[in-house]
């Protein structure tokens, strides 16, 4: 199920106000997201108390959006709030894959989602293990954007060396496999899959053998330049969370939003350790911590693009925070800054 979000404002609590208000929203909305009118399960509004004059779902109904249930309800008045308003969330089923609802706020409304203005990015940069995919995945769902995972597109194209038996690190082999190197990345129910050469490789990309594998190819430049072009080509066109090593520092250096979060080595072996060994994976967590602290520094001491924390970053220390402290944390910041 997914939910799209909308809101407008009247000028005046008149019917023919509301009327066109609430037409004008709709058209809108199933405009920008190509909306099918058996995707729809539900429509729900809300409008603010000072709104008598007429009923958001019969105008609704009246503008021809009557194949599914309506539903209406008056919000509490809270001192401060937008006056004349009325905000609707569209319950839909959609086949297709990938879809990132495109929320509609109209008018004065727009004061409400200042962050939905315009195509805006958050960089989260850091070392492994930081909790940076967990913390991405959550600011794209609560945002409504998209999570680009850019360490699967190394992920990725270390598999395909590994697979044709060429080392990750040997530079000329890794350059001659560039131009038959397919990576592509989709999205299916808001979740990022990762394809190579037409199958979904997303499960066998979080081996941990791969995972140096990943560090060793992605020192080389002709390999970054591939992958970053497709990550700025992604990232231009929609509002995005993209978490890596160099998002903030060298692929968006314009990003709205930048973060480097990271965590004692120990703390993130340990989280590391967790997630493989619930996958099935058996690992020493010594072996793993010393791997961990290996990639941190082939990333952070390679020639081209290494982890840094941009100067203009946020650094979050997250060993001590649990995951809600650190969104609060973040969303606080972004708060501040919109
Ligand atoms: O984040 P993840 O562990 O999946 O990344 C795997 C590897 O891909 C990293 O160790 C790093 O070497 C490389 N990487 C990178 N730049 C990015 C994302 C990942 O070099 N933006």
């Amino acid at each position: 199920m997914i939910v799209i979000r909308g809101a407008t404002t009247i000028e005046r609590d008149c019917k023919e106000e509301i009327s066109k208000s609430v037409k004008e929203l709709l058209d809108e909305i199933f405009s920008l997201n190509a909306l099918k009118k058996e995707e729809v399960r539900v429509f729900v509004f809300s409008l603010t108390s000072d709104i008598h004059s007429y009923h958001p779902a019969k105008a609704a109904r009246e503008a021809g959006y009557d194949f599914a249930p309506l539903f209406a309800a008056i919000e509490p008045d809270i001192d401060g709030g937008l006056k004349l308003c009325i905000r609707l969330m569209l319950f839909i089923e959609r086949e297709a894959e990938g879809v990132t609802p495109k929320h509609v706020y109209l008018k004065e409304a727009k004061k409400l989602r200042k962050d939905l203005s315009s195509v805006y990015n958050i960089a989260l940069d850091g070392p492994a293990g930081s909790g940076k995919s967990t913390i991405a995945k959550i600011l794209a769902k609560d945002y409504n954007i998209l999570y680009l995972d850019t360490g699967a597109m190394y992920r990725a194209c270390a598999l395909k060396a590994l697979r044709m038996g060429i080392s990750p690190k040997n530079r000329d082999a890794v350059e001659k496999l560039l131009p038959i190197l397919d990576v592509k990345v989709e999205y299916r129910d808001g979740k990022q899959h990762t394809i190579l050469d037409g199958e979904d490789v997303s499960l066998s990309i979080r081996e941990n053998a791969v995972s140096m594998a990943a560090s060793d190819i992605s020192a080389h430049l002709a390999v970054r330049q591939k992958m970053v072009e497709m990550q700025r080509e992604i990232a231009k066109s929609m509002s995005c969370v993209l978490d890596g090593r160099d998002i903030g520092s060298a692929v968006l250096p314009n990003a709205k939003f930048k973060f480097f979060i990271t965590a004692d080595s120990e703390v993130r072996a340990e989280r590391r350790y967790k997630e493989l060994v619930e996958r099935g994976e058996t690992v020493e967590f010594e072996k793993l911590h010393a791997e961990i602290v290996a990639r941190d520094k082939q990333d952070s001491e390679r020639e081209f693009s290494p982890l840094v924390c941009a100067k203009d970053a946020v650094v979050i220390d997250t060993s001590a925070l649990n995951i809600d402290e650190v969104i609060q944390a973040i969303k606080a910041h972004i708060q501040a800054k919109i």
